[in-house]
């Protein structure tokens, strides 16, 4: 979902499960108490009646069971349809602001069966997650569960090992930062969750699932995912640029990169319709360098969510595309006379050979080297967004 939303539920994730008798060739996608969960391409038989009633009152007891709802930010829903609503609202609900008005009447015009909680905006989620295909692009992750009696404890996961894991499960991603020694399979939260591994081809996750040292895993479940994806972008022009967005915009430069208390970095770009200020915050760490070398003139592509006060855009990624010129002067010119250097007759004022009183206006100068290139640069592993596509998945 939309990760700029202020009031978002405190997980902003969303999961849908298609239900019924399958039909065809079944794949392995986890483990639960100890049993074998498969997963068919097609679907012989929906549930009928009886069946469709237990479904449901699973996963009522499940979200009453386990929400925390006494966390302020936590407000589930669940929604149960046996037609899949529009991609548009997955669209919406992942680059935009929707009401849950709007939710709602869209589940009573589709006759579905469904129930939100204290505020009931994980409905807007819910819906969303069922209207999702993956169309242009998805991900994986491969998510292993905690016995319940280490719930809430520190997590034991060996750090040589997700190292190894990333180095050799190549179209695996975000795992680890190896400069800010930061494990991004572990969650921060005490939920249940002992780790998760996202990437882009199945047995790749089964086979980092086997080189990952933990504690003892209860579970574990394959999703397909839209994390990683950039779903949550739309390119625009500045004068189009609305608040909680997500957006691709080009701009030249316009304002020197400076830096503000707490170590963020602003900078602000210009297109023909207006200029914004763009931000690399504290946490993206080592990523401000590289904005802070980004000089007036520079053309870029930035990407990033849209706060609203100021309005700026928090960078999740850049594509430089043109370095301006930068020139230094190195030396006062040589006489071609003499062969000996000018004197400076003042700022701004020329040089004067002192032998033979021959003038230039010229100093010598050389072109500064850039201590950045053309291309893309994305903020460090442990300071990226689900949504974001790594810079290693758009290669
Ligand atoms: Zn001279």
């Amino acid at each position: 979902m939309n990760p700029n939303i202020p009031w978002k539920t405190r997980g902003n994730g969303a999961i849908a499960l298609q239900v019924g008798i399958g039909n065809g060739e079944k794949i392995k996608i986890g483990e639960i108490d100890g049993k074998d969960v498969f997963s068919s391409k097609l679907l012989r038989q929906e549930p009928n009646g009886k069946e469709y009633t237990e479904i449901r009152k699973i996963v009522k007891k499940t979200i009453e069971e386990n929400a925390k709802t006494d966390d302020e930010n936590t407000n589930p829903g669940f929604v149960l349809l046996n037609k899949q609503p529009e991609l548009n609202v997955y669209r919406n609900t992942v680059r935009q602001i929707v009401s849950l008005d709007k939710i709602k009447s869209l589940l009573n015009n589709l006759k579905a069966d469904f129930q939100g909680y204290k505020n009931c905006r994980g409905l807007i989620g819910a819906t969303s997650a069922i209207a999702w295909v993956p169309i242009k692009d998805k991900t994986f992750e491969l998510i292993s569960y905690r016995q319940q009696k280490n719930w809430g404890t520190k997590r034991d996961v060996n750090e040589e090992s997700v190292q190894k894991m990333d180095n050799s499960c190549k179209t695996t991603f975000d795992n680890y930062d190896y400069k800010n020694k930061h494990n991004r399979l572990v969650p921060n939260s005490p939920c249940p969750i002992l780790y998760g591994v996202r990437g882009d081809a199945i047995e790749e996750l089964m086979r980092a699932f086997s080189i990952v040292r933990s504690e003892s895993v209860d579970s574990w479940i394959l999703f397909e995912t839209n994390q990683g994806t950039d779903d949550h972008l739309q390119r625009k022009i500045i004068s189009n640029i609305q608040r909680y967005e997500s957006v691709i915009v080009e701009g030249s430069v316009v304002k020197s990169p400076y830096t503000i208390e707490g170590g963020h970095v602003i900078f602000t770009i210009k297109d023909a319709t207006g200029t914004i200020d763009c931000a690399a915050y504290e946490p993206t760490k080592e990523f401000r360098n590289i904005v802070r070398e980004l000089q007036m003139g520079d053309i870029v592509e930035v990407y990033g969510g849209v706060r609203k006060k100021p309005l700026t855009i928090n960078v999740e990624k850049i594509n430089i595309k043109y370095l301006t010129k930068i020139v230094e002067k190195i030396e006062n010119p040589i006489c071609p006379n003499c062969g000996k250097h000018m004197k400076s007759k003042g700022s701004n004022q020329g040089f004067k050979c002192k032998i033979c009183g021959r003038k230039s206006d010229e100093p010598l100068i050389r072109e500064k080297k850039r201590l950045i290139h053309i291309g893309f640069y994305e903020v460090p592993v442990c300071a990226r967004r689900h949504l974001s596509k790594p810079l290693k998945r758009i290669k």
